[in-house]
């Protein structure tokens, strides 16, 4: 059967370029080596770099001015490494989530935090708006997609009086961003990018060395803008895989084609929530829907059948559908790779369900 593959992250990828990755870790290019076994120094790895790198500048439309690093650690490592990169004396965080708390808390290990605003009252099912930033704050710091609750801000950049740094593990390369708005913007890459393993950080060089504490070499970016993601050996497997994506993503017509399908799934797929007596979207403010985590549950008077949903829908094939515990329900995560074909097989799974009630 074939299975439609909704998992949050590690997520879905094109299948071209998993089985390119598979065919490079059996023999990459004409090395008559694998990928895993040879030197990320060899000169046949390095031009691997160099094109993810030409080709993250080239579809996001990178200005001068930044570099493109790939590091290990995960998003999480970012939450330390930003403010021991940016934070002198006081940051401004926007509590949107899971992931946006854990970036605020460790921030507060190095200096002044102010919560701008928090949705956390309602479980962060709307992102606040009207908030002011402070205007003596070194940067301002959000998650531009929610993951876990299914919210987005998918505005191009986020207005701001100070420099802004953005967590875009879950939505990079969804929607047009305006990166001459940001001095940083970073992920992991497993959720629309690449395999686990690999973080992706964008970083405006003249932004970095600013502050006046001692950065450990690993954690500071000038390490790795000046090492070109080479000071130590970076996760080689994952960056190809990256690579092969990226011109996947070319391919098919570039970031503004990814947010068209990326609509077109989400509104196929909230319409039938919308619709559908069984169900009913988390998220308040429909403007603040994710694209790329849809999130629903159960309307109360069915809040019983919600296990017999999930069985119902794994017996046809839908994958990773099972809610995050925090919300609860089903999250269909719907990442650049997804094809509308899967939402239509989930949709038809709701009306069918709703059928037999
Ligand atoms: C998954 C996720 C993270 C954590 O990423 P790791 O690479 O596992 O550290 C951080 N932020 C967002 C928005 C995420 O979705």
């Amino acid at each position: 059967m074939k299975k439609h593959n909704f998992n949050a992250g590690p997520s879905i990828l094109p299948r071209e370029v998993i089985e390119q990755t598979a065919q490079a870790v059996l023999s990459f290019e004409d090395t008559g080596l694998s990928i895993l076994e040879i030197s990320h120094r060899a000169k046949y790895f390095q031009p691997v770099v160099d094109e993810a790198v030409a080709l993250f500048k080239e579809l996001l439309h990178i200005p001068e001015g930044y570099s493109v690093l790939f590091l290990g650690g995960g998003a999480s490592l970012e939450f330390c490494m930003v403010p021991y990169n940016f934070l002198e004396k006081k940051a401004a965080y926007l509590n949107t989530g899971t992931w946006a708390k854990k970036a605020l808390k460790e921030a507060k290990n190095f200096g002044e935090v102010v919560e701008v605003a928090s949705s956390v009252d309602s479980n962060f099912t709307y992102i606040p708006k009207n908030y002011v930033i402070p205007a003596d704050a070194d940067y301002f710091h959000y998650t531009s997609n929610n993951t876990i609750f299914g919210t987005e801000i998918r505005a191009p950049f986020v207005e701001s009086p100070v420099p802004v740094v953005c967590d875009m593990s879950s939505d990079i390369f969804s929607h047009p961003v305006d990166v001459s708005k940001y001095i940083c913007i970073y992920g992991g890459a497993q959720k629309n990018l690449a395999p686990a393993g690999l973080t992706f950080v964008i970083v405006k060089d003249e932004a970095v060395g600013k502050v006046s504490r001692t950065v450990p070499t690993m954690l500071n970016y000038r390490t790795h803008i000046d090492g070109g993601s080479m000071f130590n050996t970076p996760p080689v497997l994952p960056i190809y895989s990256a690579l092969l994506n990226l011109r996947w993503i070319k391919k098919m017509g570039g970031v503004e084609v990814m947010a068209q399908r990326a609509k077109e799934r989400a509104d196929l797929l909230y319409a039938e929530i919308d619709r559908n007596k069984l169900f009913r979207g988390t998220v308040t403010d429909k403007e603040d829907r994710s694209y790329m985590n849809i999130c629903f549950v159960m309307n109360e008077e069915y809040k019983d059948l919600e296990a017999e949903f999930l069985k119902f829908a794994t017996d046809k094939g839908m994958v990773g559908i099972k809610g995050h515990r925090s919300v609860g329900g089903f999250r269909a995560s719907c990442y650049n790779a997804m094809p509308l074909e899967s939402v239509q097989a989930l949709v038809d799974c709701m009306q069918e369900f709703e059928k037999a009630h």
